[in-house]
């Protein structure tokens, strides 16, 4: 039976020092409010935003931790909704190792094995355990789902999931687990809805954000990505260093007697775009107006990178049909789209330079062989379907 209609779902992403919250009506994929909690711990900063994208006056309250900032949340949708009725939580996280391949509804046990994935994930796991654990004492009795940023590449054969190690770590869940679950989840969703025949190719998905990966696709299910045991692998991002030797960190180690974190502040914190760019910004919009040999040095890297990476996954797959960008360089930046696709005509790809520039949908040209779109992703429309789904909800359909 549907709830009445004040009932909402609530999702919540909590980052190491950060919190994006949504409010979905019981009805419909629209929010209700969105926003987020910044610089949590230091001199935070909290934004709510209604459906009109007005900010919301905020409740008292403080940002000095994830339960704090969830409470000062909470006392805003409260003030602003009296009538708030929350049918289900639903959580980003990160890591759900080899158990979980769907949502699932958080239990004692359930959240007891998300504990024991923490070490896989130290800097991601804790905090949105953290996340779970206060909107269970806000909200007793409402059910709360988890959503794995993992379970969308459990299906992966082993020699994309397994690192060529001894097979004891394999055994141990030393793994290729993905990430960016949820990114996909949603934009093959929306591949199936409006271009079947596409979804039931090989896809490439191109999540280039802050954080970035690649995954390929075929016929629906995750063959191949490029993020493996840690959120680090794979491409560059942000400020994180992506592939790597790893005779590198035994450098690091030996050679140069850093500590493990010393090292992690490095990996984690001071590589990717960042590094690269000899500390100019980590920001690509940043990058592409400085203009100068450093921020030069970071674009080419990274869209050598995404062209390589792209390759690979071709091979993986005997060829690619379709080639989606998604994530805020994704989405956004033309110079990178450009960029990447300009070298990859060997693999049947032609942009087309004016839709490129509008950032439609598809960008690739009418002679191209192999389609390029832009989708915008939405990964907390997945965590409110997940959530809805969880609490027996039905969509209204909509004419
Ligand atoms: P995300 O983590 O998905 O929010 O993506 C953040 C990244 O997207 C940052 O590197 C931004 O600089 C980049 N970005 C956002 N808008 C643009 C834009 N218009 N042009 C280039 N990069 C952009």
């Amino acid at each position: 039976m549907n709830p009445p209609n004040n009932s909402a779902f609530l999702t919540l992403n909590a980052g190491s020092s950060s919190l994006k919250v949504a409010l979905f009506s019981a009805d419909d994929d629209h929010a209700l409010v969105t926003g987020q909690a910044e610089r949590i711990g230091a001199e935070g900063s909290l934004v709510l935003k209604d459906a009109l994208g007005r900010p919301l006056p905020l409740a008292e309250g403080s940002l000095t931790n994830h339960s704090d900032a969830l409470a000062m949340v909470i006392a805003t949708l409260q003030q602003t909704r009296p009538d708030l009725d929350l049918a289900a939580v639903g959580h980003r996280v990160v890591h759900g190792g080899t158990h979980y391949d769907q949502p699932v509804t958080i239990t004692p046990e359930v959240l007891e094995t998300l504990e024991a994935l923490s070490p896989f994930a130290p800097l991601h796991q804790p905090h949105n355990i953290a996340g779970i654990r206060a909107a269970q004492a806000a909200f007793p009795g409402v059910p709360q789902v988890a959503c794995f940023d993992t379970a969308f590449h459990r299906g992966q054969p082993f020699v994309n999931d397994s690192f060529a190690l001894p097979h004891r770590y394999y055994q141990q869940g030393v793994r290729r687990y993905g990430f960016h679950g949820l990114s996909y989840d949603y934009v093959t969703g929306e591949l199936q809805r409006m271009a079947p025949h596409l979804f039931a190719g090989r896809v490439v998905i191109a999540h280039l954000g802050n954080g970035a990966s690649m995954c390929a696709i075929h016929g629906g299910h995750s063959v191949a990505s490029s993020m493996g045991f840690s959120v680090l692998d794979g491409l560059p991002m942000g400020t994180r260093c992506g592939n790597i030797d790893p005779g590198v960190l035994l450098y690091m180690l030996e050679q140069e007697k850093l500590n493990t974190a010393q090292i992690r502040q490095i990996l984690y914190n001071e590589s990717g775009l960042l590094g690269l760019s000899g500390g100019l910004s980590n920001d690509m919009r940043t990058l592409e107006q400085a203009d100068n040999a450093e921020s030069h040095r970071a674009i080419d890297y990274f869209v050598f990178r995404v062209q390589r990476e792209l390759g690979a996954m071709a091979a993986a797959m005997g060829g690619v049909d379709l080639l989606v960008f998604c994530g805020g360089i994704g989405e956004n930046s033309r110079v990178v789209r450009r960029r990447v696709c300009e070298r990859l005509g060997w693999i049947g790809i032609e942009i087309d330079h004016g839709r490129n520039a509008e950032s439609a949908m598809v960008v690739s040209s009418e002679f191209s062989r192999t389609t390029v779109m832009v989708i915008p992703t939405r990964e907390d429309l997945v965590i409110a379907r997940a959530a809805r789904a969880a609490a027996g909800v039905q969509k209204k359909e909509t004419a």
